[in-house]
């Protein structure tokens, strides 16, 4: 059964950086999909874009919420860093399968909160579904 885990991943970097909220809202300028690809993200500036919650990892064994707090990193500004850590939100698969961590470390979300320093900006989003 693929049920939602609808907004962990939001409210996971809600509580981990202070200078940007991510809420569900219109007009969004973050629009979340899900098909059977590889999960991935078109960012198209800093807090807009298009995030793909592929199922092809999920059914890979990948964790779900760290899927989605990944590739909601992009959308904040950050890059992949494969150092294979579990640790580091933004290595994706290079680390485990079996890596279920989905906070931000401590220098992804100090990067994020500089990227949007001096702004709380609000990052409206819809469609946050992992289909049903
Ligand atoms: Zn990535």
């Amino acid at each position: 059964m693929r049920c939602g885990s609808r907004r962990p991943a939001a409210q996971i970097w809600n509580s981990s950086v202070t200078n940007v909220r991510l809420q569900a809202g219109s007009p969004a300028t973050v629009t979340i999909y899900v098909d059977s690809g590889w999960p991935r993200a078109y960012v198209t500036g800093l807090g807009s874009g298009r995030i793909y919650m592929g199922w092809q990892a999920v059914d890979q064994g990948y964790n779900r919420t760290r899927i989605a707090t990944h590739e909601w990193g992009h959308i904040l500004g950050l890059p992949d860093n494969r150092t294979g850590r579990c640790s580091d939100l933004m290595s994706g698969s290079s680390a485990p399968v079996s890596c279920a961590n989905a906070t931000p470390s401590a220098a992804e979300a100090s990067r994020v909160n500089s990227l949007f320093a001096g702004s709380a900006v609000p990052v409206p989003a819809k469609a946050y579904v992992w289909g049903s």
